[in-house]
C-alpha cells in the first residue's frame, strides 16, 4: 500500500461462531486474557510490497515456520487497550489514536514498519463491530484489545526481518478488583533492573516483560503483587512497576511521577493522570524519586498515597513497598483520597459518564 491509500478489509465472518448461550454463560465470570472472542484481525507486510491481505477473520492458530524470526530475536510489539460499553447501549474506546501513535513509536525501536495509525485504528474499529456482542454488560467489564505485530520472515540472519504479520485479538474482561479497589504491595528488587538508558524501555515489546518475569516471580516470593523497578544505572531512582506507571502524592497536594527519560513505558494512563490531576489544582512534577526518599516521604508522612496506572487497572492504590531493607506502609495501607478521585475521573470518562472536554473518547457505535 502507497501513502495514502486506505487499506481495505476483507471480512470473512466466523462460519461456527460460539453460540449466544454459551458466550453468555463465559461472560459470566471472565477474568482476565482466558477467554477470546470469535474473530482477529490480520495484516501482512512485506518489503517492496508494504502492507496487504487485511483480513477481519475467524480467530484461528496463525501456522508458523520453525524459522520465523520472531521465535528467535524477539521482533515483536504490542498494544493494549479496552472497548468500554457506554449506559445508552454505545462503545467507546479511550485514545486509540494515541496508542496507534505508541505503536509506531515501538515499531521503529525494534526495526519494524510502521503501520498507518488510521489502519491501525480500523482495525479495532472492525474487530469490535463484528465481536460486539463479546462486550461484558457488567459496569466494569470491557474488552480488552490486544493489537500485536511480530516478524514472520522465515530466516535465522539477524537483522531486521523483511516480512511482518500484525494481527488483533480481543478478550472480554471482567472488573480488575473483585470486591472493591483493594491496594497492592510491591517488592523493590534489588537484584534486577527493567530497563537501561539506550535500551528499549520506553517501546512496548514483549522481550521487555520476558525480561521482567523473573523480578515478578521474586516479587511474589516476598508476598508482594508487583515489582517496582529502580533506575539501571544508580539503582537509586523509582522507574515503574512491570507494566504500570508509578505516582506518588505529596501532603503539600504535589502529584509527582518520574520523567520519560527513555526507560519508563509512556503510558496514555500516566499522561492523562497527569493533565487531570493539573486540571484538579494539583501542581504536578514529572521529576526523579529515589527510592530513600519514598521510604523517608512515607515513615514521615509528607507522602500521603502511592498509586499505580495502566490501562488494565486503571489506577491502583500502592499501600506497602517491601525491600532488602524493610518494609514501609503508605497512607496506612489505605486507598488514598486524591487516588481514588482520579481513578473515578478517569472511569467516568471513559464509560461516557463524565464529559470529555479532552476529546479522548473515540465513539465507535
Ligand atoms: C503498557 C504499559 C504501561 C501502561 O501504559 P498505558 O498506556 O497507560 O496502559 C506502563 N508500563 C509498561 C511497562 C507498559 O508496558
Amino acid at each position: 500500500m502507497s501513502g495514502g491509500d486506505k487499506l481495505d478489509f476483507e471480512i470473512r465472518p466466523n462460519p461456527a461462531p460460539v453460540s449466544a448461550a454459551d458466550r453468555a454463560a463465559l461472560l459470566v465470570n471472565p477474568g482476565f486474557g482466558r477467554i477470546f472472542t470469535d474473530h482477529m484481525v490480520t495484516i501482512r507486510y512485506a518489503d517492496g510490497k508494504g502492507w496487504y491481505d487485511a483480513r477481519v477473520e475467524a480467530r484461528a492458530p496463525i501456522p508458523m515456520d520453525p524459522a520465523a524470526a520472531v521465535l528467535h530475536y524477539a521482533q515483536e510489539i504490542f498494544e493494549g487497550m479496552k472497548a468500554y460499553r457506554t449506559a445508552d447501549g454505545g462503545v467507546n474506546l479511550f485514545r486509540p489514536e494515541a496508542n496507534a501513535a505508541r505503536f509506531g513509536v515501538s515499531a521503529q525501536r525494534m526495526a519494524m514498519p510502521v503501520l498507518p495509525p488510521e489502519t491501525f485504528v480500523d482495525s479495532l474499529r472492525r474487530l469490535v463491530e463484528i465481536d460486539r456482542d463479546w462486550i461484558p454488560t457488567d459496569p466494569d467489564g470491557s474488552l480488552y484489545l490486544r493489537p500485536f505485530m511480530f516478524a514472520s520472515e522465515v530466516f535465522l540472519g539477524v537483522r531486521p526481518a523483511n516480512e511482518y504479520l500484525y494481527v488483533a485479538i480481543a478478550s472480554p474482561v471482567g472488573a480488575y478488583f473483585s470486591g472493591g479497589v483493594k491496594p497492592v504491595s510491591v517488592w523493590a528488587t534489588p537484584e534486577y533492573t527493567r530497563a537501561a538508558p539506550g535500551g528499549t524501555g520506553a517501546a512496548k515489546c514483549g522481550g521487555n516483560y520476558a525480561a521482567s518475569l523473573v523480578a515478578q516471580a521474586e516479587a511474589i516470593e516476598h508476598g508482594c503483587d508487583q515489582v517496582v523497578f529502580l533506575d539501571a544505572v544508580e539503582r537509586r531512582y523509582v522507574d515503574e512497576l512491570g507494566g504500570m506507571n508509578v505516582f506518588f502524592v505529596y501532603d503539600d497536594g504535589s502529584v509527582v511521577t518520574p520523567p520519560l527519560t527513555g526507560t519508563i513505558l509512556p503510558g496514555i494512563i500516566r499522561e492523562s493522570v497527569l493533565t487531570l490531576a493539573a486540571e484538579s489544582g494539583h501542581r504536578v512534577q514529572e521529576r526523579p524519586v529515589s527510592f530513600e526518599d519514598w521510604q523517608a516521604d512515607a515513615e514521615s508522612g509528607r507522602l500521603r498515597e502511592v498509586f499505580a496506572c495502566g490501562t488494565a487497572a486503571v489506577v491502583t492504590p500502592i499501600g506497602q513497598v517491601k525491600s532488602p531493607a524493610g518494609e514501609f506502609l503508605i497512607g496506612g495501607g489505605e486507598p488514598g483520597r486524591v487516588t481514588m478521585a482520579l481513578r473515578q475521573q478517569l472511569v467516568d470518562i471513559q464509560r461516557g459518564d463524565a464529559p470529555d472536554p479532552h476529546g479522548w473518547v473515540t465513539r465507535l457505535f
